[in-house]
């Protein structure tokens, strides 16, 4: 009567009745290039999730660009790049070692 059982693919009771089970979600990555952005709010309002918003800061151009709102939300579907006409965006599935989030800098603002 060994109570551990190494490795035998019988994990059994350990824990796994108290933890709920994993989402089927598959998580997103939105990456943001600031200076890129005119500012149109495409990507905000084609994300179906409402992952962005527009941010009240300017960039360097003087635009208001996107930022993200709710990166948990994202789900990498990709549609704020389709819909960008600067290449400014781009959301993607990741590979779970990453969660979502933008890698917008609000560097070369105000
Ligand atoms: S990848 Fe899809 S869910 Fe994520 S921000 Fe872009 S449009 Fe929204």
């Amino acid at each position: 009567m060994n109570p551990m059982s190494e490795g035998s693919g019988h994990s059994g009771e350990s824990g796994a009745t108290a933890s709920k089970p994993r989402k089927a979600k598959i998580p997103g990555v939105v990456s943001i290039g600031v200076e890129r952005s005119k500012g149109c709010g495409f990507c905000v309002s084609f994300c179906p999730l409402g992952v962005l918003r527009m941010s009240t800061r300017f960039n360097a151009k003087g635009y208001h660009y996107p930022e993200v709102a709710d990166g948990d939300k994202c789900t990498g579907c990709g549609l704020c790049g389709m819909y960008c006409p600067d290449f400014a965006i781009f959301g993607a599935r990741s590979s779970g070692v990453v969660r979502s989030g933008a890698k917008a800098k609000a560097s070369d603002t105000e």
